[in-house]
């Protein structure tokens, strides 16, 4: 089971309540691992799982800005540190976004550094409960030589 980790939440307006659904079907992993998250996405996530748990417990929760104000390029940032573990990003495919260059560096940076993210929430099931986490599973290096410092 993944523990201790740094998990990655974002959800476009038209996914959130999509997102919500999958935070508490998954609440009990979550609650294992800390959660960065753009603003409003962190916003609703950080209730959901406040009124999950009840009895004032306040869920391990960071928000960076709103997506369309820099939060997702601040996560992409955090991937390319190497401070983030899997990403669920989920992403509105039916509407233009004003920050779609951050969106796409987002998804651009997971995929360079061999980072897990999800699009959908069968494939983020899939990521959190696999078996791999917590083994002595490495992931390899990514092999892009001519660009290494
Ligand atoms: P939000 O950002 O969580 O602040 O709505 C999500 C996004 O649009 O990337």
């Amino acid at each position: 089971m993944i523990k201790n980790k740094t998990i990655a939440l974002i959800a476009h307006d038209a996914r959130k309540s999509d997102m919500i659904e999958w935070v508490i079907f998954n609440a009990k992993t979550l609650l294992n691992n800390q959660l960065i998250c753009t603003g409003t996405t962190g916003g609703l996530i950080e209730k959901a799982l406040k009124d999950y748990v009840g009895n004032g417990y306040v869920p391990n929760v960071t928000k960076m800005l709103s997506g369309p104000m820099g939060g997702d390029a601040q996560i992409a940032a955090m991937v390319v540190e190497g401070k983030i573990d899997l990403c669920v990003f989920l992403i509105d495919d039916l509407t233009a976004n004003p920050h779609e260059a951050d969106i796409q560096m987002l998804l651009r940076q997971c995929r360079l550094h061999n980072i897990p993210v999800a699009c959908n929430r069968q494939s983020a099931d899939l990521m959190l409960t696999s078996s791999l986490w917590g083994t002595k599973y490495e992931p390899s290096e990514p092999t892009y030589n001519k660009f290494k410092r």
